[in-house]
């Protein structure tokens, strides 16, 4: 893909996140992993619905602007983590949108899995990590960790970042994070969601690794590691042990 043309996703990206509803002021960022190594970004302080084309800048892994005029967004730290962890990751998507912060600010954890298809795309659970201030190593090691664990990690107190091959799955996987946490939302006033059968988990997640979606760290498990069921049944455990 040419520069220009993830310019022009990256630019479709943040306008799709701000018409949402999913930014208010100047929240929110995005950036892409570029072939040789940089990363392409949407710049600070400008409304997610107002960026456009001249506005992004091209970054190295540090933060330092290479091409563009505008600044670089302050929680590059929080994509950078999870470019580390995951190689495969090529685009990071992060917003504040209401339901999945909600579920963010309220403690609220997403990770026990209550429908089939997030548990494809996603993983067996979204994770939130606590809170933590902006550019803590300890906090960003968390988000590093979790994100080798799902396609979508919540942080506490702050709100949703969602990854994956592409801006448009990245933005995709934002989405879905946001429609499960409403669903959640909305099953509370109905006495709460239950937790799928520990039984459809394995396949669902054996479907994931075929279809290519899995964290490389996923793969491994789900492939060599014959007891996962007991250790997907701990995690769930608990999950809602946490809750
Ligand atoms: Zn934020």
């Amino acid at each position: 893909m040419t520069l220009e043309r993830l310019k022009a996703q990256l630019v479709a990206c943040s306008h799709k996140i701000a018409f949402r509803g999913w930014v208010a002021n100047h929240d929110g960022n995005l950036s892409a992993r570029l072939p040789d190594g940089r990363f392409l970004a949407t710049p600070t302080a400008v409304h997610k619905g107002d960026v456009d084309h001249t506005m992004l800048v091209v970054i190295d892994e540090s933060g330092a602007v290479l091409e563009g005029s505008r600044r670089i967004f302050s929680e590059w730290e929080l994509h950078r983590a999870i470019y580390r962890a995951r190689p495969d990751v090529q685009a990071v998507v992060h917003a504040h949108p209401p339901y999945a912060t909600a579920c963010a600010v309220a403690g609220f954890s997403l990770a026990v899995p209550v429908m089939v298809e997030p548990v494809v795309s996603l993983g067996v659970g979204i994770p939130s990590v606590p809170f933590f201030m902006p550019k803590s190593d300890h906090g960003l090691a968390t988000v590093a960790e979790a994100s080798t664990r799902a396609d979508a990690v919540i942080i506490e107190g702050h709100g949703p970042l969602a990854f994956g091959p592409s801006l448009e799955t990245a933005y995709l996987r934002m989405e879905l994070v946001e429609h499960q946490a409403k669903i959640q939302t909305i099953a509370r006033s109905l006495g709460g969601a239950r937790p799928l059968p520990e039984e459809a988990l394995q396949p669902l997640l054996d479907a994931r690794v075929k279809g290519g979606l899995a964290a490389p760290q996923e793969a491994k498990v789900v492939s060599s590691d014959p007891a996962l069921s007991t250790l997907i049944a701990r995690i769930v455990a608990e999950e809602i042990a946490g809750t």
